[in-house]
């Protein structure tokens, strides 16, 4: 599963963004309908909310023909900017599914929570 995808192929509300800009995710698992009733309609909805659906592999930009290549750079960033590859997991509804952590692990995880699908 995609943990950061636009709302036209979102199935998962995965969380909130909240005013400092982090997701605030939300356990157990919604459907993204649920949310995506109750967003803004006069900003981006993925400025609002972290949503999840299935992988659409080479359909994406950032597919590389064998992994997710966002993932993989956000991973090898917070990496580089923290020296940590091992932080405390945040509590999530999609993980036994998501790409980003089978790919990336951990790390994949202590950055997800800084993605704004949309940070316009
Ligand atoms: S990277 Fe980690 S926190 Fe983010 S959606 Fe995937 S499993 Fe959840």
């Amino acid at each position: 599963m995609c943990p950061s995808t636009p709302a036209a192929n979102a199935t998962v509300f995965l969380g909130m963004i909240t005013p400092a800009g982090q997701v605030a995710y939300v356990t157990p698992q919604l459907p993204a309908d649920v949310a995506l009733a109750t967003a803004d309609p006069d900003r981006p909805v993925e400025s609002q909310l972290r949503l999840a659906g299935p992988c659409v592999t080479t359909s994406c930009g950032f597919w590389t023909g064998a992994h997710c290549g966002l993932g993989e750079r956000l991973a090898a960033s917070y990496q580089e900017t923290t020296g940590e590859t091992e932080a405390e997991l945040p509590r999530c509804a999609i993980r036994r599914s998501c790409r980003w952590y089978a790919e990336q692990g951990r790390s994949a995880c202590a950055a997800c929570s800084y993605v704004v699908t949309d940070a316009r």
